[in-house]
């Protein structure tokens, strides 16, 4: 459940509505920031909840109190109803602002590679840069990325392009490290329900970008999302990335479906990653439409210099013109939305 309190409670009166959900043997959790200060009440507790909100809408100060059938809640509207934004050093994403598009190599694999990628992305419209230098590959056999070699060369990306950082940590131990280089940690879809890794995420205080599991419900998505928020890290973006269905003429079935039911369920931005839900280049621009077409609040595209030599990816990766064209078309899409690229 939910206490909201009423407009200008005193900071007294909160203080007594936390000890009391403390004393009842629950976790207190309030929504930092917003003029109306709500309280989430978290833990698993064997009380009847009707009653317990009755007691808690007594309380001096509240204005009511509301029961959240979902297991999720920080990630709820009910928690916070206006729209997260999230702030990837300065390039602001969600809240209807104009859609934000993330683009890269899958891989970093070399210094000319991924310098020569990084400003044609930018040119052509990217705010964020994005890739792997902690690589998670089906076999162990395939390339598992360039580890803090990679992270270096990304640094040295930011610097030329301006464009700030977002790449994967795989591991809980990596965290420090990645956080480090990284101005963003993306956590992928195997590692969705790894909630060590979450919880450290979360500590790290970075924006985290946290992809659904090929095999994971909207719901569960939303309690992953939960564990960075129960750490006090309120930057978390969602991203769609495709599910496993029965259908293989594509990598994964893009579940569009998910981009308004996340919106309606939770403040936080939702992003589409049409390169791992299609895994060909070809539908790669379909696909980022219909996404910005849906509301999300960014994509996120592989694009390679020379996708035919990529060592991961490359089948799905967009050679930098074709991604410069699909940026203008993410940009009329956007405009028929009311919206920007
Ligand atoms: C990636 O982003 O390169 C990646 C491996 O994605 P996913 O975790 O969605 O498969
Ligand atoms: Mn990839």
């Amino acid at each position: 459940m939910v206490i909201v309190m009423k407009m200008g409670a005193s900071e007294e009166q909160v203080a007594a509505v936390v000890a009391d959900v403390e004393s009842a043997g629950f976790r207190p959790f309030i929504n930092p920031g917003v003029e109306r200060k709500v309280i989430a009440v978290l833990g698993e507790v064997d009380v009847d909840k009707a009653q317990l909100a009755d007691h808690f809408s007594e309380l001096s100060g509240v204005e009511r109190v509301q029961l959240i059938s979902e297991p999720f809640k920080l990630s709820s509207r009910s928690y916070h109803p206006q729209d997260r934004v999230v702030n990837v050093k300065g390039v602001q994403i969600g809240a209807g602002l104009p859609v934000v598009i993330m683009a890269g190599p899958c891989s970093v694999e070399s210094r000319s590679q991924l310098l020569e990628t990084a400003h044609a992305v930018k040119e052509a419209g990217a705010r964020l840069l994005r890739g792997g230098a902690f690589k998670p590959r089906t076999s162990p056999h395939s390339f598992q990325g360039l580890g803090e070699d990679g992270l270096e060369l990304l640094a040295e990306a930011r610097e030329a392009t301006g464009l700030p950082v977002v790449t994967e940590v795989l591991d809980s131990h990596d965290v420090p490290l990645v956080a480090r280089y990284a101005d963003m940690l993306q956590i992928g879809a195997r590692n969705m329900q790894n909630f060590i890794l979450l919880k450290w995420a979360g500590e790290s205080g970075h924006p985290v970008l946290l992809k659904r599991g090929m095999g994971s419900k909207v719901k569960e998505l939303l309690m992953a999302a939960e564990y960075i928020l129960a750490e006090g890290n309120s930057q978390v973006v969602l991203c769609e990335r495709g599910i496993t269905t029965f259908e293989d003429s594509t990598r994964n079935t893009t579940d569009i479906n998910a981009v308004p039911v996340l919106k309606h369920a939770s403040h936080l931005p939702v992003v589409v990653d049409p390169s791992h839900a299609t895994g060909s280049w070809r539908y790669v621009p379909a696909v980022a439409r219909a996404g910005v077409a849906a509301g999300a609040d960014g994509v996120l595209i592989e694009v390679h210099n020379n996708p035919a030599q990529a060592k991961s990816d490359g089948p799905q990766s967009l050679k930098p013109e074709k991604f410069r064209a699909l940026v203008e078309e993410l940009r009329r899409v956007a405009q028929a939305i009311g919206r920007d690229v």
